[in-house]
C-alpha cells in the first residue's frame, strides 16, 4: 500500500510507484557519538529531505554487531570491527525517501575516508576506515534487513513531514 505522500502524488496524477520508495539504515557509529558528531549528521539527512521513520541511541551487542556485518565474517578486519561497533552506543535511524539507499551512500562517502570526497561526511569527519563514523545501508533489501534488525516493532513511527510539497512536486 502506498502511504504518505506517495498517495498523495497518485491521487495529483503523478506516477510515483511505491517500489521506489526505499528505506536505509543509517548508524552513527561509537567515535562519530563520542565526538560529538551525532547532530552534524542527522542535520546532513534532515536538511538533504529525507523522511526520519526511527531514532534511538543503543548499545549493541557482539551478536547483533555480528549478524549485521555478517557478510564481512571472513575478512582479517572482523573481530576489530566488532569490537568497534560495540565499544560504545550507537545511534540508529531508519530514514526513508525515493532513491535514499544511494543517496545515502554518496553522503557518507567512500568507505576509507582519506578517500571520501570533501562535502562527504566521511571526507568532512574522519580519516581512518577503521573509524568511518557512520554506516549506510548498500541496497534497498539491506536497507529492510538492517532496519527489522536494529528496531523491534513499533518503534518506527508513521508520519508525514510539513515540508514534503516543498521538497516533491
Ligand atoms: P561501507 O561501510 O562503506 O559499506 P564495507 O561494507 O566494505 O564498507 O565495510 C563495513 C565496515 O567495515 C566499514 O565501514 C569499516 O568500518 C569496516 N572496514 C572495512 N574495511 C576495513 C579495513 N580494511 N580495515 C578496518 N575496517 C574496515
Amino acid at each position: 500500500a502506498r502511504s504518505g505522500w506517495a498517495s498523495r502524488a497518485v491521487q495529483r496524477g503523478r506516477i510515483v510507484a511505491a517500489a521506489e520508495v526505499e528505506q536505509s539504515y543509517i548508524m552513527i557509529k561509537p567515535d562519530g557519538v563520542q565526538r560529538g558528531l551525532v547532530g552534524e549528521i542527522i542535520s546532513r539527512f534532515e536538511k538533504k529531505g529525507f523522511l526520519l521513520k526511527g531514532l534511538k541511541l543503543f548499545q549493541c551487542s557482539k551478536d547483533l554487531a555480528q549478524e549485521h556485518y555478517k557478510d564481512l565474517k571472513d575478512k582479517p578486519f572482523f573481530p576489530t570491527l566488532i569490537d568497534y561497533i560495540t565499544s560504545g552506543p550507537v545511534v540508529c535511524m531508519a530514514w526513508e525517501g525515493v532513491g535514499v539507499v544511494a543517496s545515502a551512500r554518496k553522503l557518507i562517502g567512500a568507505t576509507n575516508p582519506l578517500q571520501a570526497e570533501p562535502g562527504t561526511i566521511r571526507g568532512d569527519l574522519a580519516v581512518q576506515t577503521g573509524r568511518n563514523v557512520v554506516h549506510g545501508s548498500d541496497s534497498p533489501d539491506n536497507g529492510k534487513r538492517e532496519i527489522s534488525l536494529w528496531f523491534k516493532e513499533g518503534e518506527l513511527c508513521e508520519w508525514e513531514s510539513v515540508q514534503t510539497p516543498w521538497l516533491i512536486e
